[in-house]
């Protein structure tokens, strides 16, 4: 099919959603279409939160976004702070609810939220063309896309087309990334973020399964990098949870040198730990060192803690002198695994690196390069920290993105 529109949307995920309604409010005379590479819009919204989609969180600020220069998103961020977004999505029937500070749609529904973006879409009379993959793009008059079966031409473009993260079932296989970079955008180094890290297995086999709450850091040759208070799992391969995916974006971005410290008891200093190991030790003399930890520790932490020490299991209690409760308080201060590898793009909620920012206009989501071609979401050199962080960066951007697209039409005419 061929199409002539006044703005082409690029990508119906949160960003590009998002992008088309606000542009279109913004003037509802213009042809807002969406041009989406699956057969559906909204895909891994749907996947998002564990099925819940964290909106958002109450305490966005700089801290939790990263790229070559997080300041980029300072001027989005603040203009479409969290009553902008409260107040969009009330405009389009979601009401929010909060867990601690990060917001939800009170059905805990992720698809009530991709419902919502839809109907409002369909109700704004915005068009949206599915399973079209845009493959070529050029610049003459205004622009001129191409699908392998349609042929867009377009007044602007809004790009939403995110990265790897998630993989190409969920339609991110990076192809407009790589268009981009083919037509001379400069991009930065990607990397799998908010993902699990894979470990040395030894100890972690053992543990398979077991959920703690810690404070886990992140260690590059032996110096301490970033620390997360949360809960960690441990898996076959290594460690999963919200403590470790926070910490994965520094892990994936090098290749080695890193490990993981886990502080089982983050609220006892060593000291006082080891001096509560010892008096258990007098109360329960008689105990297997098998059973010495149950009721203080999750148990087969506690007896994988001891053999990880020099431990019989078989042996009693009373054989730990003062000195082995010491050393067992360090290592439940400080259980180390050392990194090997990440779980990939695939398993990834968000890709870090992108499109270089330095190419588009902070304050309008404009390329610097190409007027009229705005950009938003994760496609950009900006990504967040888990808890709500992305999904606020990409509704944040899209509706910059809409400001910006709606303001360079106006100047056209
Ligand atoms: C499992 C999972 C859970 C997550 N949970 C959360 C969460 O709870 N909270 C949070 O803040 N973040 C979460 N994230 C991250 C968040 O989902 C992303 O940051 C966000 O979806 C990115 O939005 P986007 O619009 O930039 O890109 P996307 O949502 O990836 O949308 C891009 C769209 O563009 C389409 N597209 C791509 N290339 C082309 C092309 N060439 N032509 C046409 N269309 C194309 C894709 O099919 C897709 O629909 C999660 C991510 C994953 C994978």
């Amino acid at each position: 099919m061929n199409y002539k529109v006044d703005v082409a949307v690029i990508g119906g995920g949160a960003s590009g959603l998002v992008a088309a309604i606000c542009t279109k409010r913004n003037n509802p005379d213009l042809s807002v279409y969406i041009f989406e590479g699956l057969d559906r819009v909204g895909k891994k919204l749907i996947t998002t939160g564990n099925g819940r989609c964290n909106i958002t969180n109450k305490d966005i600020n700089l801290s939790r976004f990263h790229g070559e220069n997080p300041t980029f998103a300072e001027f989005a961020l603040k203009k479409y702070n969290l009553d902008a977004i409260r107040s969009f999505f009330n405009s389009v029937g979601i009401e929010l609810i909060f867990e601690n500070d990060k917001g939800f749609p009170a059905s805990l529904q992720a698809g009530s939220v991709v419902d919502c973006l839809r109907f409002e879409c369909d109700r704004l009379g915005i068009v949206t063309v599915c399973g079209c993959k845009i493959k070529e793009i050029s610049f003459k008059n205004g622009f001129t896309l191409a699908s392998d079966t349609d042929r867009i031409e377009a007044k602007s473009v809004i790009c939403s087309t995110g990265l790897y993260s998630g993989g190409e079932k969920l339609g991110s296989d990076g192809s407009f990334f790589r268009l981009l970079k083919e037509i001379g955008y400069e991009t930065v180094k990607l990397s799998p973020s908010i993902v699990q890290l894979k470990t040395e297995t030894e100890l972690v086999r053992q543990l398979k399964g077991i959920k703690i709450d810690t404070k886990a850091t992140l260690m590059q040759n032996g110096k301490p990098i970033r620390s997360e208070l949360g809960e960690v799992l441990f898996c076959d391969y290594g460690l999963s949870g919200p403590a470790i995916m926070n910490l994965s974006r520094d892990a994936a971005r090098a290749d080695s040198g890193f490990s993981v410290v886990l502080d089982l008891y983050p609220l006892t200093d060593t000291k006082a730990l080891a001096e509560t190991i010892y008096q258990r030790r007098q109360t329960l003399k008689d105990r297997h060192l098998e059973e010495f930890f149950t009721g203080m520790l999750n148990k087969r932490l506690g007896q994988v803690v001891l053999k990880h020490c020099g431990y019989k299991l078989s042996d009693k209690a009373e054989a730990l002198t003062k000195d082995d409760c010491k050393k067992i308080a360090f290592t439940l201060k400080a259980l180390a695994f050392k990194i090997t590898g990440n779980n990939g793009f695939v398993n990834s909620q968000v890709t870090a690196g992108g499109i270089s920012t330095d190419q588009f206009d902070n304050k309008t989501m404009m390329s610097k390069k190409h007027k009229g071609l705005f950009a938003s979401g994760e496609l950009l050199d900006i990504d967040g920290d888990c808890g709500g962080f992305n999904l606020a960066w990409c509704w944040a951007s899209g509706m910059l993105a809409a400001e910006g697209c709606t303001e360079y039409l106006r100047g056209l005419k």
